[in-house]
Parts: C-alpha cells; structure tokens; sequence
C-alpha cells in the first residue's frame, strides 16, 4: 500500500480515491481520471525541463504527457530515474519543436531533447502490431516466426499507445498542466496491490518482445512487487525465447538488471524464473556443478554491488561480470589441462573461450572484457610475491580491482592460504616490514625455485581457478 511511501496528508487524499469496479477486459477506450487531489504527485517534484518539453508541444497544439517509469516512480515516492514524454507529434514534428533535439534509434525512433546534461526522452504514440498486417505495412512493423517484433514505428492514438506498453504500472500518463493521471489499464489498482501485471495476454506480450520477462524481474525486484500469476506463469516456459534477442539489447538490459541496487533479489528471481542461464549459461552450469561456492561467490559480488550503489558509489560492471562468470573457469581449465595444457596457458585459453562464448549471448564491450581478463590474471599473479613482485604489483593500475577479487573469492570460501590478509597487511605497514614480509615468504618455500606442485587434490580444485597456485605458493 502507500501507506509508508506517501506524506500523510496526501496519502489520505490518495486513499480516498476508490478505483471504480473494473470494465470489462475489451473497452479500453475512456481511462480513469485521476485529478490532482486524487493522487500524490506534485509538479514541483518533476523537472522542469519534462514539463516544459510537454507545455512546448501542447502549446504547439500536440497532446502530450508524461509516462512510464517516471509516473510510476513519483506515485510510490521514489525519485525517478529520468522523465520520458509522449506525444501525438511525429518525431520530426518534435524536432521541430525544439533547438537541441536529435533523432534516435532506428527499431524504435525517438527524440532526445537535451538540456546540459539532462535528456528529456521523448516518443510518439504508438500502436500495437495487428496481426496479420505484416505485409501491408511491411517497412513500418515486421514480426518473426516466433512472434517478435522487429521493428516498431507504427504510429497511433493515446489510446494505442497506453495498450501496447508493457505493464499497467507502465501506462499511466500525467499532464503537467491539468495535473490529471490518465489510466487505461487499472494501473492505479496495481500500484496500490503491488503488483507487475501485463496489459494483454502474458504469452502474446512476452513473445512479441521476450525482453519483457527480464524486465518483469527488473521492476519486481526494483519495487518489491510480486508478478501477478498470470504474468509469471508462462515465463519458465517462454525464457528461452531470450535466445533471439540481439546480444547488445541483452547487455543494456544485463547492466540495467544488477546496476539498479537490488542485483541480489534481481538475482534470485532470475533463477527462479528460469531466466539466469538464458543470459550466463556458464555460470548457471556451474551453479549445477559447485552450488554453494558459485552461488556464494555471485551473491557476495551482488550484495557488495548493492551496497555501493546505495552509499552513491560508482560500481564497474566488468568486475560484476568477472565475478558471475569466475565460477564457470574451473571446469575449463581442468579439461584442457587434461589434455596436456600446462596450467598458466590452460587459464589464459580458458578465460579466453568463456569469454567469446558469453559476448555470443550478451555483447559485452572491449572496454569491459579487457579488465575482466586483467581482474582475472592478476588472480594468477597475486600469489607470486617474492623479490620485487609485491612491489611492483602494487604499482599496478589493476591491483586494487585484483585485490578486491580476491577477498571476493575468499568471502566465498575459497582457499587461499591467508593471501588476502597478507596483501591487506602489506599494503599497511612500513618498507621495513614490508621486506620482513616478503623475507618470511621465501623461508616458506615462495620464489622464483619454489616447485609449482600440481595438486589432484579435487576438493581444492573445485574452489576455484587459482587454488592450486594459490595452494603451492602460500605455504598453508
Ligand atoms: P526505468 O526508467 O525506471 O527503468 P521505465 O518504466 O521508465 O523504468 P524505460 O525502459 O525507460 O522503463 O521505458 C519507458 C516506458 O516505455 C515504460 O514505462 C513502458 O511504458 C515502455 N516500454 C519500455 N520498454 C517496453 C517494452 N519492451 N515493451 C512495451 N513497453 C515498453
Ligand atoms: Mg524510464
């Protein structure tokens, strides 16, 4: 309920607000009208420049209003990320419009209006694709076999418009000059009852855009909403549709899923629906293989995630994505040293194959993929610490990234040998001491001479990659 998110004053105006009894499925023509002392949203929380990108093209004799995620947000009290804006005008209508408009996207075209670092996102009504039009309007919407839609710029009414976005709590619009939220789809009643509800049939939605599934689990998750049983029935079945899905659509959506501030939860809903092996197929193989330690290793990767995120700090995704995919090494680099790889190349050639067949799935940019194999050698390197080593790690610009890695794994259980203590003392104390450290390192069997055992030992493979070097170097 609102009850914890709305002032009180406002809250009991919201309350008494009784959502009519609910029309029958197919009249989606006249929306519930909420005025403004119906409900908790007050200009003075939307930025301005959404309501003078909306004011600007009513003024031009265009309907527009705000939408989406941002009416959601503000009704449960939660700051919206940013303000996207509907309207009646055409894109280049909209260009029109305004000085720094541009054109974008060519699936779905919209106009960016920029304000200094601000964007105001604006889209024209759209409609639904009827079906069997295919060919009629072939350059304008097209589906594949499976029921997808590959492109999406038929135009349409308001009302077209509230029934073709995803989820009720999604189609709400308010404008800013009347103060007035317009609902076409019971989406007040499903703010209220905290639920993520489809608008349509759940199995025609998800297979016109299977992205629609992840992005269930993103406001479930987000908003601590339950999916309403008919809108989570079919996903477990339909999850594997996400295998059409353009890799470089799944790695926007990967980021918005575990950079929100709720990857744990979004986490667990993502294998419960059956949906985490359809973005990290590796990593849900060894979640088979090792449960406890994979699931472990990725919760703490997650949690940790979360934490930043909420005390404001920046969070690097490719030390997220070296974490989920850090478990599905092991498994690799035993087999190909099987066949006669010595361990350091079978790690390099591994990490290397892991990493090509997740970019299949989810196109992760070179300017991620490199730091991941850099977090991951530098788990190679850590061990080794005798002569100048320590030192020079240290200079490392990926040292920190490295190290933080490591306490990860430990945080997993994995074995080390006390390697994180002892790089999180060494980074504390004295040269002096430093150099007692690593003088004590060398009576311990570490150095350049000390035999590299490969162990059989299968407990301490499993742990992880770098167990064995681990193992053989810090002397246990
Ligand atoms: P947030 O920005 O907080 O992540 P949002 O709801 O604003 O959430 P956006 O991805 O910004 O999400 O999309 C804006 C709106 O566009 C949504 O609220 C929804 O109405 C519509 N929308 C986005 N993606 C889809 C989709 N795949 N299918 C149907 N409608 C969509
Ligand atoms: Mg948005």
């Amino acid at each position: 309920s609102f009850s914890q998110t709305v002032p009180p004053m406002l809250k009991k105006l919201f309350k008494s607000f009784r959502t009519p009894a609910r029309r029958g499925n197919h009249s989606h023509s006249t929306p519930e009208v909420l005025s403004s002392s119906q409900h908790p949203i007050e200009r003075g929380e939307i930025s301005r420049y959404a309501i003078s990108v909306v004011e600007r093209l009513q003024q031009a004799g265009y309907q527009a209003y705000l939408v989406g995620g941002c009416v959601r947000d503000l009704l449960l009290d939660i700051d919206p990320k940013d303000f996207d804006v509907a309207t009646s005008a055409t894109p280049e209508q909209v260009r029109a419009e305004f000085r720094n408009a541009r054109v974008i996207g060519r699936r779905f075209k919209l106009v960016h209006v920029h304000f200094g670092r601000e964007i105001i996102e604006v889209a024209t009504f759209r409609a639904n694709h009827p079906e069997g039009e295919e060919e009629e309007n072939s350059n304008l919407s097209s589906r594949n076999e499976s029921g997808r839609i590959l492109r999406d710029n038929v135009y349409g009414s308001l009302e077209d418009d509230a029934q073709r976005r995803d989820f009720t709590i999604n189609a709400l619009y308010y404008d800013p000059s009347t103060e007035r939220i317009l609902d076409y789809a019971n989406g007040v009643h499903d703010i209220r009852n905290h639920l993520i509800r489809l608008i349509g049939d759940p199995t025609q939605r998800y297979q016109e855009d299977p992205v629609r599934m992840l992005r269930a689990v993103r406001f479930a998750a987000k908003l601590d909403f339950d999916i309403e049983k008919h809108s989570a029935a079919p996903i477990y079945k339909l999850a594997p549709l996400l295998g059409g899905i353009p890799a470089a659509r799944l790695f926007d959506e990967v980021l918005k899923l575990f950079l929100a501030g709720y990857a744990v939860y979004t986490y667990e809903l993502l294998v419960d629906y059956g949906l985490f092996g359809q973005l990290f197929p590796a990593s849900a193989e060894a979640l088979k293989l090792n449960p406890d330690y994979t699931d472990q290793l990725i919760r703490n990767a997650l949690d940790n995630t979360d934490l930043r995120i909420h005390q404001g700090k920046t969070v690097t995704p490719a030390f997220l994505l070296a974490a989920l995919l850090w478990p599905a090494l092991p498994a690799r680099v035993i087999k190909l040293q099987d066949r006669g790889m010595p361990p350091i190349p079978a790690m390099q050639e591994a990490a290397h194959e892991l990493i090509s067949e997740q970019c299949q799935r989810i196109a992760v940019p070179k300017r991620f993929t490199m730091p991941i194999r850099e977090i991951w050698d530098m788990q190679e390197r850590l061990p080794r610490r005798s002569g100048k080593r320590a030192d020079m790690l240290l200079e490392n610009p990926r040292f920190r990234a490295g190290y933080d890695f490591l306490l990860l794994r430990e945080s997993a259980g994995e074995e080390t040998g006390g390697l994180g203590d002892w790089w999180t003392r060494y980074q504390d104390v004295s040269d002096s001491e430093r150099r007692n450290m690593i003088r004590d390192l060398s009576n311990k069997d570490d150095g350049p001479g000390a035999p590299r055992k490969r162990k059989r030992n299968n407990s301490k493979r499993k742990r992880g990659p770098a167990a064995e070097n681990s193992s053989s170097t810090a002397g246990e």
